[in-house]
């Protein structure tokens, strides 16, 4: 199986600020910062993150300076400009498997990159995902314990 939607990585964070640092003249920040900001953005899909970073680039004339605000604001804006990838007017109903958000992220090896990547489906056990994600956007759906039972680690 094969998740399609990727979770950014702290990797991919730190390259996405060091280019934005570097594209504003900027010295990129320190680690402790980057995993202070990691923390607040770190479920954002990989492809909103590069999409958020090239916005930014594109609109400020500075670096931002709090910048998992910066990236949370950018979430928000790319959810608004891709209304068919999010479907937000439904209720949320409650799942002990993904706590109701639908979504279940877990640790899946990549071949390409010959590690494991923190990736994300849609919960089987609920219909919670349509209320972020919209039906055409191509992520799997399994249940926690589909998961389990092929040794997936839940993260
Ligand atoms: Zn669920």
């Amino acid at each position: 199986m094969q998740p399609v939607l990727t979770i950014m990585e702290k990797e991919d964070f730190k390259l996405l600020l060091s280019k934005l640092f570097t594209y504003f003249q900027k010295v990129p920040p320190k680690n402790q910062a980057v995993d202070l900001w990691f923390s607040r953005v770190n479920s954002i899909p990989l492809p909103a993150a590069k999409w958020i970073a090239r916005q930014i680039a594109d609109r400020e004339s500075s670096a931002p300076y709090n910048v998992a605000k910066a990236f949370l604001d950018g979430w928000r804006d790319y959810k608004q400009a891709h209304p068919h990838l999010f479907v937000s007017e439904l209720k949320q109903t409650e799942c002990g498997d993904c706590h109701g958000t639908g979504l279940l992220f877990f640790k899946a090896f990549n071949e390409k990159l010959n590690r494991d990547q923190r990736v994300m489906c849609k919960c089987g056990s609920c219909s919670n995902s349509k209320r972020h994600v919209g039906p055409k956007v191509r992520i799997p759906t399994y249940t926690l314990k589909q998961l389990k039972e092929q040794n997936y680690e839940i993260v």
